[in-house]
């Protein structure tokens, strides 16, 4: 039986610009992912939150 390679858990944050829970970089920052409309759209531009640590740590 093989063995399986060591798989860290993503941690994962919210957003403080838009609310929604990414994936966090290995820094602890947001990763990049597109804003969203009040709507709920993408708005097609990064979010400003990218590079900005969580509103919620882990
Ligand atoms: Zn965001």
């Amino acid at each position: 039986m093989p063995e399986q390679p060591n798989r860290r858990p993503v941690a994962r944050g919210e957003c403080p610009s838009c609310g929604l829970s990414y994936a966090l970089k290995a820094d602890g920052t947001m990763r990049r992912h597109h804003g969203m409309t009040l709507a709920g759209f993408s708005t097609g531009e990064p979010c400003p939150g990218v590079g900005k640590p969580p509103s919620t740590a882990p």
